[in-house]
């Protein structure tokens, strides 16, 4: 995209989105930000998070990097800050991690060999080398398109472990003031799935899903 479309559709925030929504940005300048869940996605341009999840801005504490990766904690560095800084500062109650299907980094990751002339990216891809060894051990007779998909799902559940090394997650998470999801966007239909601990598998996260959760939550409450 041109810069100039960009600029264009600054322009077109500001008399739209912006106007209709004024209230709520002053609310936000006056009175700071409170979002509720951090959601760590991949780079990647075609995952867009405020589209996919109807966020408002406020909402999402986000955080993106090549292959939403969270690094362990001997990698200091911005993913490592932000996840420090939602958790004692924001107390985020929710993160999310998030992969996506065709996802280059993860390629990258099963593939370490082709990223010679990346060394920055192949130093970070490296914190999911794990991901690698699972599919390996684990998937060594799945076809081409089964074992791309299955490295993007066990990819973001070696994330969902990763936090849990934190301590700041962790200390939430025993306290039960915490949940973590981890989820897949699927580009090419736009569903999103979520991996279901019970199930042990990622399920598609379904309006019907979500509205059958608020009558468990609603039927639990007192
Ligand atoms: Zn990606």
């Amino acid at each position: 995209m041109e810069l100039r479309k960009l600029v264009k559709g600054i322009h077109s925030f500001q008399r739209g989105f912006f106007t209709t929504h004024k209230e709520l940005f002053e609310k936000l300048a006056t009175e700071g930000q409170n979002p509720e869940t951090l959601f760590i996605t991949c780079s990647d341009s075609r995952v867009v998070p405020n589209l996919i999840t109807g966020a408002a801005p406020g909402d999402l504490f986000i955080v993106r990097n090549v292959g939403n990766i969270v690094p362990g904690l001997t990698l200091a560095g911005g993913t490592a800050a932000a996840i420090e800084y939602a958790t004692e500062v924001l107390e985020v109650k929710d993160i999310v991690v998030c992969g996506h299907t065709q996802c280059g980094a993860v390629e990258a990751i099963l593939n370490p060999e082709k990223l010679s002339a990346l060394p920055t990216v192949k130093r970070w891809l490296a914190e999911a080398s794990t991901v690698r060894d699972i599919l390996d051990h684990r998937y060594g007779d799945l076809l081409p398109a089964e074992r791309a998909i299955v490295a993007v799902e066990e990819n973001v559940l070696s994330q969902l472990e990763h936090l849990r090394e934190y301590p700041s997650v962790s200390t939430r998470l025993e306290a039960g003031n915490l949940k973590l999801s981890g989820w897949v966007f699927d580009i090419a239909t736009g569903q999103v799935f979520e991996f279901d601990p019970v199930e042990m598998q990622f399920v598609p996260l379904s309006a019907a899903e979500e509205a059958d959760r608020t009558s468990r939550t609603a039927a639990a409450m007192p």
